[in-house]
């Protein structure tokens, strides 16, 4: 019977370590190229005892591999990828897909970013759109009168009401300081009510 010095050595069969340049037997197992899968088990690597230590310490491991496979091969379910995917696109409730819907880190990521561009895109098409029921001097008008882009015609004549009201000496005190205020709230609501937008 084979005396094993150390546990986890197997018999080298006149196998080499794996590691390059090494030329001690390779005894030490480790995780190979291919993993676990439906297909199988996955193969193994063989080492000397350095370089299984060294492997094990992650030294190298995941030199020449692309950030993408780097992070499939920190998951998890690493090797499992093609047996688990489960998203379907317009699933997620805020348009975002969900983390549990994938099985993969990356395209998780990937996917939340894509979802995030076409969010911001609806927005800015909704902006471009509300933009062009005023013209730039519309606009400007609205701004005068702290007015958003979606505002109806109730929403103007009650706005202009109330600043007319706030302005205007007559209804302050006589205060005239605020009669510059009181001509650009009279001129952007002249400009308004004329606007197609209201039409
Ligand atoms: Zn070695």
């Amino acid at each position: 019977m084979r005396q094993h010095r150390f546990h986890g050595r197997f018999d080298s069969g006149g196998r080499e370590c794996s590691w390059p340049g090494c030329e001690e037997a390779g005894e030490f197992r480790a995780p190979g190229a291919r993993t676990s899968s439906f297909d199988g088990p996955g193969d193994y690597r063989w080492f000397c005892l350095e370089h299984v230590r060294k492997f094990n310490a992650g030294y190298d491991y995941f030199e020449g591999m692309a950030a993408e496979e780097i992070l499939r091969a920190q998951s998890p379910i690493y090797g499992w990828e093609n047996t688990a995917r489960a998203f379907r696109p317009g699933e997620a409730v805020d348009g975002a897909p969900h983390w549990a819907n994938f099985s993969d880190p990356l395209e998780a990521i990937q996917s939340r970013a894509r979802a995030h561009v076409r969010r911001r895109r609806g927005e800015m098409a909704e902006e471009m759109r509300a933009d062009a029921r005023f013209t730039p001097a519309e606009r400007g008008a609205l701004r005068v009168l702290g007015l958003e882009l979606d505002v109806d015609a109730k929403t103007l004549r009650m706005r202009y009401t109330r600043l007319l009201r706030q302005y205007h000496p007559d209804q302050n005190g006589g205060d005239h300081g605020h009669a510059e205020k009181l001509q650009q709230v009279v001129e952007a609501y002249q400009l308004l009510k004329k606007a197609a937008a209201f039409g």
